[in-house]
């Protein structure tokens, strides 16, 4: 996506000018520093962002103008764009399962952190990465453990993740062989349950016990929730809390470092998406002009957002009293529905456009042109609340 020299008030001040028949994803620079200052005053550890969410430039180069100074990155590309935009970052290459040319990437680029859950994967490591990375970093590896935890929209540990045995298991091995030793877990996205990540950090004790090792870093991962629904704004400051104080009662004078890895908590909240109403069938069924192959790929899976206003061509706010409705995206696969129904007002015409917040993160990255639609472009804008 290119990114113009304009910087708009906010998007209406765009559509009025443009009227798209594309959607736009609006960037607030300023939002998504304010929440990268709101990450690193308040979580109590270092603070690194989970490229995959939202790997645009402009998302990288803001979050780094801020403050964030690591990025954990899963593949090739995300390692390079990282060293490309932010050549001093430190680089977390936390895809626990990597091909052999991969780690010789990682290498090439000086990869402080590696993650691993299993024996295998671990001796892989063993074999290609130096103790020392080539900036005098002693390298660290972490052993990535799951839990069987709700709470989290869907569950990463049925991907990732050692049970506690084998994360003993792999983290003496780390030790044994020179490498920084720390524990690693994911409690899933959008998590919105603290209790969760208490859990995992009693669980990272045990671990450490059982193979007789100091850890030197406990990253709690990514998983924070954003505000996707206008009646629960989740608590970061409650999360962050929780996790410094039950690191100290738990780990005590030997309590490690901490790290955490938002993508979405991040993201989320510095994007709105415009999207055009190309028709209103017979009154009823409303089509925009993106839906779950654009933008919205993950609403299926995490649920529909509601913090949506309606405007005209013209930029005057849609008022009537919200009506619920089945909303279609624009391809012609039946599954290209947002979940449930949507509340929208009644005066909703074709041609209007809907501000819909909360859409930076996995987004832009997920968006297909399936069917010759997703034509997605990103502008900027100081403010993304008309
Ligand atoms: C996806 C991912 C993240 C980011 O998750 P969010 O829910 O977007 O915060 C962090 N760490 C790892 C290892 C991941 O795979």
């Amino acid at each position: 996506m290119g990114i113009t020299q304009t910087i708009w008030a906010d998007p209406v001040d765009y559509l009025r000018v443009m009227t798209p028949q594309d959607p736009v994803l609006f960037l607030s620079p300023a939002a998504l520093q304010a929440q990268g200052q709101r990450f690193l005053t308040g979580f109590p550890g270092f603070v690194t962002y989970a490229v995959k969410a939202n790997p645009e430039e402009a998302v990288i180069i803001n979050l780094a103008a801020a403050g964030i100074g690591g990025f954990d990155v899963a593949s090739p590309e995300e390692i390079r764009r990282i060293r490309r935009l932010v050549p001093g970052a430190a680089l977390h290459f936390n895809n626990p399962v990597r091909a052999r040319h991969e780690i010789a990437v990682g290498v090439a680029e000086n990869v402080h952190s590696y993650s691993v859950d299993s024996l295998s994967e671990l001796d892989k490591l063993f074999a290609r990465v130096p103790l020392v990375n080539g900036l005098g970093q002693p390298v660290e590896i972490t052993a990535r453990f799951k839990l069987p935890v709700a709470g989290a929209v869907y569950d990463f540990g049925a991907k990732f993740g050692a049970t506690e045995d084998l994360a003993t298991e792999i983290l003496a091995r780390i030790a044994s062989r020179g490498y920084v030793p720390s524990l690693t877990f994911h409690p899933g996205t959008q998590c919105t349950d603290p209790a969760a990540w208490e859990a995992y950090i009693h669980a990272a004790r045990r671990i450490a016990e059982g193979a007789e090792t100091r850890i030197a870093r406990l990253n709690v991962g990514g998983g924070f929730p954003s505000h996707r629904i206008r009646a629960e704004m989740p608590s970061l400051a409650a999360i962050f809390h929780l996790i410094g104080r039950v690191t100290h009662e738990v780990f005590g004078d030997d309590a490690p470092t901490l790290v955490c890895e938002p993508g979405r908590a991040l993201v989320a909240d510095a994007m709105a998406l415009l999207t055009r109403v190309k028709a209103v069938r017979d009154g009823l069924h409303v089509f925009l002009n993106d839906g779950i192959y654009g933008a919205m790929a993950e609403l299926p899976l995490m649920g529909a957002l509601d913090r949506i206003a309606a405007f005209a061509p013209d930029g005057t706010p849609r008022t009537g009293e919200p009506q619920r409705r089945v909303v279609f995206g624009p391809t012609c696969d039946s599954v290209d529905r947002l979940p449930g129904e949507v509340a929208l007002p009644a005066d909703l015409q074709e041609g209007d456009y809907l501000v819909v917040q909360g859409m930076g993160a996995y987004s832009v990255v997920t968006n297909t042109r399936f069917n010759g639609f997703g034509a997605l472009s990103l502008e900027m804008a100081l403010s993304l609340e008309p």
